[in-house]
Parts: structure tokens; sequence; C-alpha cells
């Protein structure tokens, strides 16, 4: 087992977002995937959790899975949202025992036709559920950040002074994707000048299909830019080269996330290993297809 924070300080390395499955075939296409994650040697995989609440039990199965049988450490997200303190508080010893050591605490978001007070759930904010992991194991606790502010917040400077509270209580966090490599250093500046310096690993979601951009911009809260509509757009119809842009597109700003000092980049992988594949093979995170190790090699997962 293995606690994230202490991966943190070492070389940059990948890590991936994973959803637990919602049917049959789309559990069977996971395993498929999963048995690609050998060949990415991520840091961590995070498993996402349905504040909606259909999908609760997979992500507890699916981190005990890869934790046990696949070898990879995983970090559990958990939302406040439609949760009592006591319901939390059970969620958090079945990993605890059974040995899971990394929790990502969230609020989430309660389903939008029922934002009644049970949905939203006892506990208020993220920075609660990080009180309580702790207060129920030595869990490693990271957070969310979100580079260009959270759609709920009044404004850029309530929300950062909101999660560098919460980051002050937390070991690390994790971004929405971002678009460019400024929007990252901007946050990590600020949160600098609130006096925090914990690690700050940005998330990075390859565009695969123009679907993409629609989730993109329904998961953010913000439009997707212009630039990279019009960059997608110019690769036509043909879902090869819109993978071949997008691929493009997510190296180009890795690599100036690297350049700027990122821990570790964490990729949005609906599930679909390829395009990360790509992206890590092409920074020397990874080895290319046919290749030998990653040029910096990732250690052991344990
Ligand atoms: C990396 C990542 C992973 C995610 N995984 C999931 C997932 O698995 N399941 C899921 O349902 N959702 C997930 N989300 C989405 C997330 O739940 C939503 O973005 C949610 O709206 C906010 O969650 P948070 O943890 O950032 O909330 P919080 O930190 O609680 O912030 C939410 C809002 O409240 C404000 N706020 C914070 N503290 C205070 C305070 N003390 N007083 C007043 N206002 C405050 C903030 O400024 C912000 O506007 C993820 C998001 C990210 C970035």
């Amino acid at each position: 087992m293995t606690r994230i924070c202490d991966l943190l300080s070492g070389p940059p390395r990948v890590s991936v977002e994973l959803w637990p499955p919602r049917t049959e075939q789309a559990a069977r296409r996971l395993e498929a995937s999963l048995d690609r994650l050998v060949e990415l040697q991520p840091a961590f995989a995070s498993i996402t959790y349905g504040a909606a609440g259909s999908t609760r039990a997979r992500t507890h199965e699916l981190v005990v899975e890869l934790e046990h049988d696949r070898h990879t450490t995983a970090m559990a997200h958990l939302t406040c949202a439609s949760h009592s303190r006591v319901e939390l508080v059970e969620i958090l010893r079945r990993y605890r025992n059974a040995g899971v050591e990394n929790i990502l605490a969230l609020r989430g978001d309660p389903p939008l036709d029922a934002p009644d007070a049970a949905t939203r759930g006892e506990l208020a904010h993220a920075i609660d559920l990080v009180d309580l992991a702790r207060s129920v194991g030595p869990f490693c606790v990271a957070v969310a950040a979100h580079p260009l502010g959270h759609p709920e917040a009044p404004d850029l400077v309530t929300d950062r002074r909101h999660l560098a509270e919460k980051l002050r209580v937390a070991d690390f966090a994790i971004t929405q994707f971002v678009y460019g490599a400024e929007d990252y250093l901007r946050l990590v500046d600020e949160l600098s000048d609130l006096g925090i310096d914990k690690p700050v690993v940005p998330g990075v979601m390859p565009v695969t299909s123009p679907r993409t951009l629609e989730r993109m911009a329904a998961l953010s809260g913000h439009h997707v830019p212009t630039w990279l509509a019009r960059r997608i757009s110019a690769a036509g119809d043909d879902p090869s080269a819109v993978q071949r842009a997008g691929v493009e597109i997510a190296t180009q700003l890795c690599e100036e996330l690297l350049a700027s000092g990122a821990p570790g980049l964490h990729f949005y992988t609906m599930n679909q290993f390829a395009a990360t594949l790509e992206v890590a093979a092409a920074l020397g995170l990874a080895p290319r297809a046919g290749d030998g190790r990653a040029r910096q090699p990732a250690e052991p997962p344990h």
C-alpha cells in the first residue's frame, strides 16, 4: 500500500481518473482497459464517486480491486453530497479496514432535480470531509482545485481563499482539467501568496472526439476556449485525425506543465487509455508501443 503524498516529492509521474462502470457492458470494457494500466504504470488511479448514487458501491469494489488484484495504488473519491456524517464515517471505516490509504475529499454536486437538504448532505463543504477523514484514519487526503474558479463562487479571490483553507488541512490537490499551463501557474502562484505550498497536480483531459469538448464545458462549468474548439474542428470528421490533434494538444500542454514544475499529471481518461498512453509515451513517461521501459521509469507500483 502506498500513500500518494509520499510519491509526489519524487519525479513527476502520470496518474489516471477512472469511473466505476454503470452497466455489465461497460464493466467488460473497463476490464479490457485495465489490462493496459500495466503499460502505463500510473503512479495511482483515482476512482470517481457518483454523488447521484448509482455507482457508489462500485467505487469501493474498483478501488479494492486495483489495490489488491492489480497492484495499482488507488485513491477513492468520496463526496459530502447525499450523505449523513454517520454514513460517511462508515464508508471511511470500510476503506480503512480494507487497507485503502488515499481519499479525495469532495463536496460533490447534488442532483439538479433534487437539491434539498438531504441530497446536499450533512457536511456543507469538502473541507469538513477532510477533517472527518482525518478523524477516522491515517489517510492521505487530497482535495479538488478549480483553476478558473468554482462556478458557484462569487469571485475568484473568494474561491482561492476557500481553496487555501481546504489545502491547509489536506495533503495535496488535483485540479479540474486545465486548458492552458498559464491557468495552472496562476493558481499555484495565488495559493503561494496565501501561504500554501502543498503539491497541486494539474488535471489533463486529452480530446478524443468532438463530444469531449461538450463534456469539458459541462464538467468544468466554463466555456471551452475558442482556439481549442477551432483546432479540433480543423481535424474534420475523421475520428483518428481528431484523436491525433487531441494528443498533440495535450502533449504540448503537459510539456508546459512539467516545465512549470507540476509534481505530476492527472489524466481524465473516461476509462479509455489510448490517448493517455500516447501522450505519456511522447513525454517519455511511458514506453512507446514495442519499446522497453519509460525514459524516466516510474518506480514499481509497490
Ligand atoms: C479532481 C476532481 C475530481 C472530482 N471527482 C468527483 C467525483 O468523483 N464525484 C462527484 O460527484 N464530483 C466530483 N468532482 C466535482 C466536484 O464535486 C464539484 O466540482 C463540486 O461542485 C465542488 O466540489 P469541491 O470538493 O471543490 O467543493 P468545495 O471545496 O466544498 O467548494 C464548493 C464551493 O463552495 C465554496 N466554499 C468552500 N468552502 C467554503 C466555506 N467554508 N464557506 C463558503 N463557501 C465555501 C467554494 O468556493 C466553491 O464555490 C470532482 C472535481 C475535481 C476537480
